[in-house]
């Protein structure tokens, strides 16, 4: 039977990350006539989403075909979690928390103004002469400031929570790895390819590269503000489980992914000159974690057609996947719908 003809599209979505199952549940959402299945090789702890502290603050570079389209997904994203956060109670969702906090800078302002931010996080505001001088030890250092509302989306407790409403919702759950994208398109009417950067293999995308980075967890229950300095220094606490990630470093181009010892000193110099009270938390034991950005110089959300099935790519996320997954996989379901239109209006003339 063909795709247009079928009365339930089959749809699988390759891909356990934060993208594959915000793009799961936006299908479910929009689309209830289909049939989801989440396929991957790696899921509930064991993606790169996991392992990201989860803030939501996208850099300032224009991730889509345009900045009006990347401030609709920054905006689309964040009226997602916020919702989600406006209904939380016992039963989830899991892992998102609103935090607060502060972009510091040595430089000059234009550093850490953050267009997007500025439009939909609460408080946006310029830090204020005594919330500069507080937070360093080399007090003179630090210049310029921003202060904002955010959330953090921890994915190892929000991905869980996310896998269990798509098979509320019906859907099911393949553990597989798959070798090629077409090996999906006998079974399937619509694939979502949600790999991230395995995407670079799948596609044979060489606009994909892997951005190093290295990060650090400990116990610091007394940090309740996220904190970042001129870019690569970062301090984000989890509201969960009084854990902080320090951070970090961004390595273009380095697929290795074996933690670093001199990475691990950089990076404990820097937050501790930051926030003095982590030297206090360094007695006690702490995890290091190393992962690869899945970076391209434009998220690809393109719609291509291999032996009749609908092939709709949703990756290249880069160092804001946790951010944009919810916008981005809007995006996707748009182009599917009109796909799907055309192709009904196609096949009824
Ligand atoms: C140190 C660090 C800190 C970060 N901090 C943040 C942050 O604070 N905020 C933020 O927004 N982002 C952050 N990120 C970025 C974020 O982690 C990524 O953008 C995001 O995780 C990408 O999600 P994804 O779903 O595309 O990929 P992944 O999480 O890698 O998921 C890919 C999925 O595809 C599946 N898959 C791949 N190939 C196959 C195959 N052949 N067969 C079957 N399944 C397959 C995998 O099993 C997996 O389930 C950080 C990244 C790093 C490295």
């Amino acid at each position: 039977m063909s795709c247009a003809a079928r009365s339930r599209k089959r749809v699988a979505v390759v891909g356990a990350g934060v993208v594959g199952l915000n793009a799961a549940l936006e299908i479910q959402r929009r689309l209830p006539g289909c049939d989801v299945t989440v396929i991957a090789d790696k899921f509930n702890g064991e993606t790169l989403s996991d392992g990201a502290a989860g803030l939501f603050r996208p850099d300032t570079y224009i991730f889509g075909p345009d900045v009006q389209t990347s401030r609709k997904w920054v905006k689309d994203s964040y009226s997602f979690y916020k919702n989600l956060l406006d209904k939380k109670d016992v039963d989830g969702p899991y892992g998102i928390n609103s935090v607060s906090g502060y972009a510091f800078t040595s430089k000059d302002p234009s550093f850490i103004m953050n267009h997007y931010m500025e439009h939909c996080a609460p408080n946006y505001r310029d830090a204020t002469e005594e919330e500069l001088s507080m937070h360093s030890e080399t007090k003179s250092k630090i210049i310029n400031g921003i202060f904002c509302t955010s959330i953090v989306i921890e994915c190892k407790r929000f991905l869980p929570w996310a896998l269990k409403m798509i098979t509320d919702n019906g859907g099911t759950i393949v553990k597989r790895k798959i070798e090629s994208l077409e090996e999906l398109c006998k079974d399937y009417d619509i694939v979502f390819n949600c790999t991230g950067y395995a995407a670079k293999k799948l596609c044979k995308d060489y606009n994909m590269t892997p951005i190093r980075g290295q990060v650090i967890r400990v116990k610091a229950p007394w940090v309740d503000k996220f904190y970042y300095y001129d870019g690569d220094t970062y301090i984000i606490p989890s509201k969960e489980d009084g854990t902080v990630v320090l951070g970090g470093c961004r390595h273009f181009g380095s697929n290795n992914e074996t933690a670093n010892d001199r990475n691990t000193e950089e990076i404990l110099e820097n937050c501790v000159r930051l926030v003095p009270s982590l030297r206090e938390a360094l007695k006690t034991d702490y995890s290091v974690w190393v992962g690869l950005r899945p970076y391209r110089n434009q998220i690809r959300i393109e719609i291509e057609t291999i032996n009749g099935t609908a092939i709709v790519h949703n990756y290249g996320h880069g160092g804001y996947g946790v951010t944009l997954a919810p916008g981005t996989s809007k995006h996707a379901v748009d182009l599917l719908i009109s796909y799907l239109q055309t192709e009904a209006a196609s096949t009824s003339e």
